[in-house]
């Protein structure tokens, strides 16, 4: 274990924590989620068969965002034709991470049959139906935007992960999820967690003189030790992420980077809603009036609502000319 991290506050919550494990020319990255889920997810009051695959998703993408070198927006969305229409979440490179999911709750009442009220094991194909799961990585204006979309095939969202991985022509790539609710003293919280770890490149691994059959068997070895991490373990917020990485990888001796945090922050504005707002013609914006005949619109991702009179529109459209 990397002994500067002894005596730290435990608590891993909201944060990532990059690993490498030289031995066997792999990187990986523990993600545990906490508070920032709370405030999305309870903020919203999603049912529970909602709130799993969005908790779930805030792990994937805070995974896969930081793997990556971007400076911007990393957007992970899962559109389908079943229960949960749409789930979006996102991350700046700053760190500020949110996400809502739009659902039909008569269908998800069909969809569960009467059960707990819980997503199933292996929830996807039942909630999200036929669908797609698209990447996207904006870095503003004058850069090319990335995207990546994939048929959402897989009865998780691990699985789903992994066809994107396979599909795209990353490098290879395991990932493990896990998400749950508990109930303490009356108040929900939701903890969720993605592990996950990459083969790096020969050069960058440093491991020039390794052959192919042995590359293969680090690989599979540390696919094999990534998986035996229990949901249990990657969902406790009293052991340490430096010692879960520690039970799992302790013969490859762990490499720990410098840890990233996470907070749950909406970046919408009024300035943005007013540039929405002018990109949409006058006349049509009749059907977002209330019955006071002001325009209000509301943030998915937060539930601000911005009200307009006539007066704010006509400075809107005035700036526009
Ligand atoms: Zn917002």
């Amino acid at each position: 274990m990397n002994p500067s991290s002894e005596g730290l506050p435990s608590s891993d919550d909201d944060q990532v924590l990059p690993f490498q494990l030289d031995a066997l020319g792999v990187r990986g990255r523990l993600v545990r989620l906490g508070p920032s889920l709370d405030a999305v997810i309870e903020g919203h009051g999603y049912p529970l068969a909602v709130a799993r695959p969005l908790a779930e998703a805030m792990a994937l993408c805070t995974a896969l965002a930081t793997s990556l070198k971007y400076d911007g927006i990393f957007t992970l969305q899962i559109s389908g034709d079943g229960p949960v229409r749409l789930l979006v979440t996102d991350l700046t490179s700053d760190g500020a991470l949110r996400g809502y999911a739009q659902f039909d709750s008569r269908k998800l009442a069909v969809a569960l049959g009467g059960g707990t009220g819980e997503a199933p094991e292996g929830y996807v194909p039942k909630l999200f139906g036929q669908g797609r799961l698209a990447f996207t990585v904006d870095q503003g204006q004058h850069t090319e935007r990335y995207q990546g979309v994939v048929p959402l095939e897989g009865a998780t969202l691990a699985d789903c992960a992994h066809t994107y991985f396979r599909q795209s022509e990353q490098l290879p790539t395991g990932i493990k999820i896990a998400a749950r609710r508990t109930v303490d003293g009356g108040t929900g919280h939701w903890r969720a967690a993605a592990l996950m770890v990459q083969q790096m490149p020969e050069f960058d691994a440093g491991r020039v003189d390794v052959d192919r059959e042995q590359r293969e068997d680090d690989w599979r070895r540390a696919v094999i030790l990534m998986a035996s991490a229990t949901e249990g373990e990657m969902l406790d917020a009293k052991l340490p992420g430096t010692r879960l990485l520690y039970r799992l990888f302790h013969q490859e001796r762990p490499r720990q980077f410098e840890r990233r945090r996470f907070v749950a922050r909406c970046r919408c504005s009024r300035t943005r809603i007013d540039r929405v707002l002018r990109s949409i013609k006058r006349e049509e914006l009749g059907d977002l009036r209330d019955p006071s005949s002001r325009v209000v619109v509301k943030c998915e991702f937060c539930s601000s609502e911005y009200a307009y009179d006539d007066r704010d529109l006509d400075r809107i459209y005035a700036s526009a000319a």
